[in-house]
């Protein structure tokens, strides 16, 4: 990597930063991590560091944007495509349901431990009756 670094995304874990890092090299933009050890070591500072950055080459930047920025509406497809598989409530049997990401493992092992050690873990929940199981 001769060029200049270029920040082009940060994040608030380790986790999330390797995952783009991860997404990135798969389509061979070669990406650094930076305060990557620091914020694993103690997660809340990651605030005070603004995140985990992730740095690609400065003639990569708009592909790797266009890469990052694309990953919410996969993400989206996919709820969609959940949405459209009639997955009813064990319940209740209420057809209502929605996905989300349940992040309280995370957040119990970081006031626990001081960092996250959980990742988080996809999950429906009934509208109708509260119920929530995971996925
Ligand atoms: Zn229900």
């Amino acid at each position: 990597m001769p060029g200049k670094l270029v920040t082009v995304g940060s994040y608030s874990t380790s986790y999330e930063a390797n995952l783009v890092k991860s997404g990135l090299d798969a389509f061979g933009i070669d990406s650094i991590l930076i305060d990557d050890h620091t914020i694993n070591a103690n997660w809340a500072w990651s605030n005070l560091l603004g995140g985990v950055k992730v740095q690609v080459e400065e003639s990569e930047i708009e592909y790797a944007l266009q890469l990052i920025e694309a990953e919410p509406s996969d993400e989206q497809d996919e709820k969609d495509a959940w949405a459209e598989t009639g997955i009813v409530c064990p319940t209740c049997s209420s057809s209502n349901t929605r996905y989300f990401l349940d992040k309280s493992g995370s957040f119990l092992t970081w006031l626990v431990l001081g960092f996250p050690v959980l990742p988080s873990v996809s999950k429906r929940a009934c509208t109708n009756c509260g119920h929530k199981w995971r996925i």
